[in-house]
């Protein structure tokens, strides 16, 4: 088969899973593939590129850049920087590979996720994980967090002196990954990098540049889960997760 259909069929077998995941009626399966690491280059499936710094010196760096995490992450757990800590029952700051080149932001956890101490495990959390299976990665290969900690009381979109303090926390947590591409879930991720007045309508499906990382906004899981029967919005996150994919395939 020619590489152009090649590369068509595997376009229409990843929309049909995606479709599939998050409710449309196909069904397929296929080996999920380890997402791509923030140092590497080329596309799943396509051969990684040899490491050319000596072993022991990236040792090195992986071992101090999960010291710095790993202490980020107690520091989030003990926080008392906003009032949002008085109502938590367990922070959440946030889950995954260190060195993932996939990143996917949220607003703040939610009830289940203030209970387990980890990101996205609710109703959205299991959407997101479906959307990142879709995408023919295993959610232990990307990196989940949320722009703030701690849960907003009744789930309220967090107030801008929350996300303040809270900033550095995911300032320090993107240095340190530093993945290639972000994925901003919803309007205050998005807000995070590009501050607007602007709806998701319109911000989705156009990366935006934060230093060398690219971000793609694109709709909240919990969004999609409010319009469960709308077909087109799922498309559109489809579109926009299409777009993540062959950014994170390019050199
Ligand atoms: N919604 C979010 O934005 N983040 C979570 O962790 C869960 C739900």
């Amino acid at each position: 088969m020619a590489e152009k259909d090649k590369r068509l069929l595997r376009g229409l077998e990843q929309e049909i899973r995606f479709l599939s995941e998050i409710g449309a009626e196909f069904v397929f399966a296929a080996e999920p593939k380890k997402a791509l690491q923030s140092g590497q280059r080329g596309g799943a499936g396509e051969p990684e590129v040899a490491q050319t710094a000596p072993a022991g010196t990236v040792r090195k760096a992986d071992e101090e850049k999960r010291r710095v995490l790993h202490d980020l992450e107690e520091k989030i757990l003990h926080c008392t920087l906003c009032p949002l800590s008085q109502g938590r029952n367990r922070a959440v700051p946030g889950e995954g590979d260190y060195s993932a080149a996939l990143m996917f932001i949220g607003e703040g956890p939610g009830a289940d996720e203030d209970i387990q101490g980890r990101p996205f495990v609710g109703r959205a959390g299991q959407l997101l994980t479906k959307i990142i299976a879709a995408m023919n990665f295993r959610r232990q290969d990307v990196y989940i967090t949320n722009v703030v900690k701690c849960r907003p009381p009744q789930n309220r979109t967090p107030v801008r002196e929350e996300i303040e303090k809270c900033r550095p926390y995911l300032l320090a947590q993107i240095e340190n990954i530093a993945p290639r591409v972000i994925v901003s879930l919803g309007k205050p991720a998005t807000d995070f990098f590009h501050p607007s007045t602007a709806g998701m309508s319109s911000l989705r499906g156009n990366f935006i540049k934060y230093g060398k990382i690219l971000v793609m906004p694109t709709f909240h899981p919990s969004y999609l889960l409010r319009n469960e029967g709308n077909k087109e919005i799922k498309k559109l996150v489809w579109q926009d997760m299409q777009k993540v994919m062959d950014a994170l395939s390019r050199k």
